[in-house]
């Protein structure tokens, strides 16, 4: 049989706006329907009609999402769950007692608790490096028998960069799977797989959907073997697949993706540029401004924008922060990112008594709105303290 070609970006972007579209014989509508049936009527011989049984494994929007999703990240396959940190913790019933698994210190802070989690009820052995010091991911995968590196680049929420083709070798080497986090850097800009990740992970809630209007987390393998096998099974006896409605729903998210990441891109950069020196902060954190430390990396593995996450580092104490937020008129003081709203938030309130990111940091979540906008409601907000 002959190798599946992956599609070039132009491919991929005519294909992600069309995804699931067909012309219905009956009706000649152009989207697919929902399929909300919890279950399936069998033939005569007892064979199934397709491939659906129980609605608890599986549905046919459900599929073709997983489709367009495989397609998007060049996988084998893909698993779609009701939330991102569903699909995380199916990952994790994979783990076994003993196992190692190598993380950031700065990462998702619920990815990072259930870890924790699990390293106190579970016996896996959690290491944690330091995202910022060189050398500091291959001496803790290094450090023992490796079984996971998981990775996420941009760390979320102080955006240092972490090299996805690097961390691959490293954990190659070791004898363990990379699986990176790509939920702030979609398939329209940066491809794990293709830098040697075995495994993606998205929040599918964010880029993917675009609208704030589902959850959703889907994990992209580049082949199926066992591992695979072992989430399919967590996913069929844990119940935790996205549903009929909401996967139809990611597939109408999905096909304005390319073009809200890339207006999202856009209004980012003016917007780091513009704050960049401003004298109400500290710093600007956005790895597509040139003085980002991981610029260049950066550029090497997001091909096509930057996204829309930054954080600001207020010059003032915690309250004055939380005034900043409270104080805009055009973002939502809300949590949450990837949407075509824009957010702002305090992002160690949201993470709770145990996170460590500073009291001045703001995440920013920039949407598609008009970008002098944003910069005036920015303005008017930094300007209250
Ligand atoms: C939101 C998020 C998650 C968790 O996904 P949910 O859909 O909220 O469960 C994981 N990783 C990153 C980077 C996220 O932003």
């Amino acid at each position: 049989m002959a190798k599946k070609m992956s599609k070039n970006r132009t491919q991929l972007e005519t294909f992600t706006v069309q995804a699931g579209h067909y012309i219905d014989p009956a009706t000649g509508a152009v989207v697919p329907p929902i399929q909300p049936s919890s279950t399936f009527a069998r033939n005569e011989d007892y064979s199934l009609r397709l491939d659906y049984s129980y609605s608890r494994a599986g549905n046919p929007a459900l599929d073709q999402a997983e489709k367009i999703l495989a397609e998007l990240d060049g996988g084998a396959d893909a698993k779609l769950f009701n939330s991102g940190m569903s699909a995380i913790a199916a990952f994790a019933e994979t783990l076994k007692s003993g196992d190692r698994l190598v993380a950031p210190e700065v990462m998702y802070h619920g990815g990072q608790t259930w870890f924790f989690h699990l390293q106190e009820q579970r016996g896996i052995e959690l290491v944690l490096f330091d995202q910022t010091r060189e050398g500091a991911l291959e001496a803790a995968v290094r450090g023992g028998d490796t079984k996971v590196l998981w990775i996420e680049s941009p760390v979320n929420p102080t955006w240092e960069v972490i090299d996805i083709e690097y961390a691959a070798k490293v954990a190659h080497d070791a004898g363990a799977i990379l699986v990176c986090d790509s939920t702030v850097a979609p398939p329209c800009t940066c491809k794990p797989l293709e830098l040697g990740a075995d495994m993606v992970f998205h929040s599918a809630t964010k880029y993917l959907n675009g609208h704030s209007d589902l959850t959703a987390g889907v994990l992209v393998t580049k082949e199926k073997n066992e591992h695979w096998d072992g989430i399919e099974f967590a996913r069929l006896h844990l119940g935790n697949l996205l549903p009929a409605f909401e996967a139809w729903l990611l597939i109408r998210g999905m096909r304005t993706l390319f073009v809200r990441f890339e207006r999202a891109s856009v209004n980012a950069l003016a917007i780091a540029e513009h704050f960049e020196k401003h004298p109400k902060l500290e710093a600007v954190l956005y790895p597509g401004l040139k003085s980002h430390p991981g610029h260049s990396i950066a550029a090497k593995q997001m091909t096509s924008g930057f996204g829309g996450m930054m954080s600001f580092l207020v010059d003032g104490n915690e309250k004055q922060t939380q005034k900043v937020a409270t104080s805009v008129r055009v973002f939502h003081p809300a949590t949450s990112l990837g949407g075509v709203e824009s957010l702002i938030e305090h992002r160690k309130v949201v993470e709770g008594p145990h996170s460590i990111v500073p009291g001045n940091l703001l995440r920013l979540s920039i949407g598609i709105e008009a970008a002098d906008d944003l910069i005036a409601d920015l303005e008017q907000a930094l300007a209250q303290i």
